[in-house]
């Protein structure tokens, strides 16, 4: 049967603590033989770590989400560098920027249903130092993350959402021509696709490849070479049809990869033997099976 991997996972998250070994034979049965557990934060990479210690076809990248920035240590780069010293440990992440829920979009999700007119301009403007304040903790860790890749010569896994591609790329290119990214759940259009790519970089698609609305997508894989792009469930998130809105599994990349095929014109074969060779260029710690 065709191999696949699941290149970005959150196999640690409690929704898979009661079937785990389930999941894993599923996945197993699928085709889908290494799954790749990204990290959070420092417990959630330590847990990814432990996953990967006890299952041979998992693997783990180490770092620190941009939606949890604010509580990331002032300098995560000492725990960072013993981490990636595990030999599983195939890359840093995730990390990059996130302007899709900053406090005042979550605040304002809360209280849309409040009036309090007398309080508003004072309300907006403490939330703008909010954002601000998370915005540029966010850009300190993501830096930090880009030092240790340097140092250690791993890639990064970069998350991407809101209007931050601008923001991430100011950050990303000084570190470009050292580090690689994957541009982990890409949504955007096939210009921005090259714009990555003409870094070094690579894109990776999601469950959100199969959904009816995703013409868009399609259209930005269809545009994307053989060599440059990876597949992932980015679970237990987005799960693909048909079983979406339900939890997702790293046995779904099946779905995944039968869309992937179509929008390439390829076999599975062909699909299956470039993006685990490209999976295996970008994480070069990653064993075969
Ligand atoms: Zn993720």
């Amino acid at each position: 049967m065709a191999q696949f991997y699941d290149t970005h996972a959150h196999l640690d998250y409690p929704d898979f603590a009661n079937d785990f070994p389930d999941l894993l034979a599923r996945a197993q049965a699928a085709g889908i033989s290494r799954l790749i557990s990204i990290g959070t934060d420092l417990e959630s990479s330590r847990r990814a770590i432990r996953l990967a210690e006890q299952h041979e076809p998992v693997f783990a990248v180490v770092g620190w989400h941009p939606n949890d920035a604010l509580t990331a240590p002032d300098d995560l780069r000492p725990a960072l560098r013993e981490l990636v010293k595990h030999p599983k440990v195939v890359a840093i992440g995730e990390t990059g920027l996130d302007y899709f829920r900053l406090p005042s979009q979550r605040a304002a999700d809360f209280q849309s249903a409040e009036e309090n007119p007398g309080t508003a301009d004072n309300m907006s403007a403490t939330r703008c130092a909010e954002d601000a304040r998370v915005k540029a903790k966010q850009a300190v860790i993501f830096q930090q993350q880009l030092e240790v890749a340097v140092e250690t010569g791993l890639n990064v896994v970069i998350h991407q959402r809101g209007d931050c591609f601008e923001d991430t790329l100011k950050i990303f290119e000084p570190f470009a021509d050292k580090v690689r990214g994957v541009f982990h759940c890409f949504a955007s259009d096939a210009a921005t696709m090259q714009r990555v790519l003409t870094l070094g970089s690579l894109v990776s698609f999601t469950g959100i490849l199969t959904f009816k609305n995703g013409q868009n997508i399609r259209d930005t894989l269809a545009a994307t070479p053989m060599d440059k792009f990876m597949l992932e469930t980015d679970c237990p998130f987005l799960a693909p049809m048909p079983y979406r809105g339900k939890r997702c599994e790293p046995a779904y990349v099946r779905e995944i990869a039968a869309v992937a095929a179509q929008v390439k014109g390829c076999s599975i074969d062909v699909l299956s033997h470039r993006t685990c060779e490209t999976a295996h260029e970008f994480f070069p710690k990653l064993a075969w099976s």
